[in-house]
């Protein structure tokens, strides 16, 4: 896999506004926010779409899901909820072809999301 936005912010040869980092994940404001707080949470490990996952990603993908809540908490949006979705390919609204976590929140988000 190439090369994508994504990897380029992991590696700081572009910019972004940084929330979190650890090994295995990345966590970065949307520089297009849909929500008043909305940010991306990736992998460091460059999968493509949710169809590559593999059996051995299980734990990273949890891991996500962990920092996305971690986040929720310190940001104070927890309790009052939010929204934590990938999309898939050009049905599924995907536009960076590096698996990310879009997590929406600060207002009532509408379903569904079309
Ligand atoms: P998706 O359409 O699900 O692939 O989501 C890609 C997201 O990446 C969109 O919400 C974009 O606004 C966001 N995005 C694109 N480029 C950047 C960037 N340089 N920094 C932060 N977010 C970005």
């Amino acid at each position: 896999m190439s090369d994508t936005l994504f990897t380029k912010i992991i590696n700081r040869e572009i910019p972004a506004e940084i929330i979190h980092e650890d090994d295995l994940s990345l966590a970065f404001k949307d520089i297009n926010p849909q929500a008043p707080v909305h940010f991306l949470v990736i992998p460091k490990k460059p999968i493509a779409t949710i169809n590559d996952i593999e059996e051995a990603d299980r734990e990273l993908i949890g891991h996500l899901y962990v920092v996305a809540a971690r986040l929720a908490e310190k940001m104070g949006f927890a309790e009052e909820g939010y929204r934590a979705v990938m999309n898939c390919n050009p049905y599924g609204g995907q536009t960076v072809y590096h698996l990310h976590l879009h997590v929406l929140a600060g207002k009532p988000l509408g379903w569904p999301p079309y």
